[in-house]
């Protein structure tokens, strides 16, 4: 078993590597490297699974909670290892798996952690519904309403409102849901975070088409949905403090994982490049663009490492999570810009046998210079927050 090995790390590398190999053997990465949307959850739903059985799904989480207690070293050799063998990833799961234990460690109750985090690496995939059409960077400004009550259905709180650009709402069977249940009182006083099932009656989730085509982010209405009371996390009217916990929780590991992902991919970018004798090679201004994304790129897996060395005192401030935001978003959007330039009208449609269009993967790289905190947000805390420059 591979968690045998944790307390020699070079074994432990080596015991993940023979078993990522031999379970998702990298001559079939095309098949998950090209797929999209319901597919592509199938597929990371099966490699959680199979990590499951390792005990490399959730190896950070906390032992009582079904984790190995695993530390950065650890992390840092299973996103290594998983991104050289250029295995599924599990990025559809990104809530499930970041997001959900960052929130019910620390808030919720023992049997909300009971019933929800093994459900996790089992494949429940959850979605995140914060941001409505009036509320997005000014997030406190919600106006989904939760009422309490108590009648024949039990206690139970009766949910109204739209949330919108929720990821995988279309394949979520759980959401973390922000509420105002108290509109009288300051706006940020007023919130609290409930669990919302589904496929609960009242509940209707519609994609949203983005300009490359795919629907991976949807509206949710909620018409008199009804959400039993012991879905509620932490205290009523408290859901804005418990949701900074939700927030914080997006340093985790998957970025470091995305990091490493995308340095090979670059590698591969090259390998492929060289291996069809790619006209962009002969130029000598393209070849200098790769090089400078190819060392950029090295540095943000630095930054991000050193992001998740840096203690994390909760409340105390730190620019590191906003400066690695920005860096990676705009780095990867000029990675997806380089390719499209580089590979000319075939990025339209490209060798589709490898990899999604290179077009298709430019244009997803906008939206993440926006969600998580837009760039300008993540600017304004830099200069605010971090250097005390005056607001405005
Ligand atoms: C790909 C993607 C995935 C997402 N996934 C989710 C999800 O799963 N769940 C969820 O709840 N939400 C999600 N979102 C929503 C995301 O959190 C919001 O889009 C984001 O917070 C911005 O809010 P907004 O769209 O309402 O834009 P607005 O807040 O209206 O901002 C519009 C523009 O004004 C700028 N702006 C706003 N305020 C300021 C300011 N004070 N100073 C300078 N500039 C400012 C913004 O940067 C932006 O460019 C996602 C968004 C995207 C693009």
């Amino acid at each position: 078993m591979i968690l045998e090995h944790k307390d020699d790390l070079k074994a432990f590398r080596e015991a993940v590597r023979s078993w990522t190999h031999e379970t998702a053997p990298p001559e079939r990465a095309h098949e998950w490297h090209r797929s999209k949307g319901p597919e592509l959850v199938e597929i990371q739903r099966w490699w959680l699974a199979e990590c499951h059985k390792v005990g490399l799904a959730i190896a950070n989480w906390p032992v009582e909670y079904g984790g190995a207690g695993l530390g950065l070293a650890h992390q840092i050799i299973i996103a290594d290892e998983f991104a050289r063998a250029r295995s599924p990833g599990s990025d559809m799961f990104v809530i499930s798996l970041n997001h959900v234990p960052g929130t019910l460690i620390p808030h919720g109750t023992e049997a909300q952690k009971k019933k929800y985090l093994p459900a996790v690496p089992a494949g429940e995939l959850w979605c995140q519904g914060f941001s409505e059409p009036g509320a997005g960077s000014d997030l406190a400004s919600l106006k989904t309403r939760a009422v309490r009550a108590n009648d024949s259905g039990g206690d139970h709180y009766v949910v109204n409102g739209q949330k919108i650009w929720s990821t995988n709402s279309m394949y979520a069977t759980q959401c973390l849901l922000l509420v105002r249940t108290d509109p009288t009182v300051k706006k940020h006083h007023g919130i609290s975070y409930l669990i919302m099932d589904m496929n609960t009656p009242g509940v209707e989730v519609r994609p949203i088409r983005k300009s490359n085509g795919a629907s991976n982010f949807g509206e949710i209405f909620m018409t008199d949905v009804r959400i039993p009371v012991e879905n509620l996390i932490g205290a009523e009217n408290n859901g804005w403090m418990v949701s900074q916990s939700t927030l914080s929780s997006e340093r985790g590991v998957l970025s470091f994982d995305g990091a490493e992902r995308d340095m090979i991919f670059l590698v591969d970018v090259y390998n492929q490049a060289r291996a069809e004798g790619a006209a962009w090679l002969d130029d000598a201004e393209l070849r200098r663009e790769f090089i400078t994304l190819f060392a950029e790129m090295q540095a943000s897996r630095q930054q991000i490492r050193a992001l998740l060395r840096e203690p994390h005192e909760p409340g105390v401030f730190s620019m590191t999570p906003s400066l690695v935001k920005m860096a990676r978003t705009t780095l990867n959007n000029r990675i997806g810009a380089f390719r499209v330039r580089a590979q000319g009208l075939s990025s339209q449609y490209g060798d589709h046998s490898t990899w999604r269009p290179s077009m298709y993967e430019f244009l997803e790289t906008f939206g993440s210079t926006i969600s998580g905190g837009s760039n300008e947000i993540q600017r304004n805390l830099i200069s605010e927050r971090g250097l005390g420059m005056p607001k405005g």
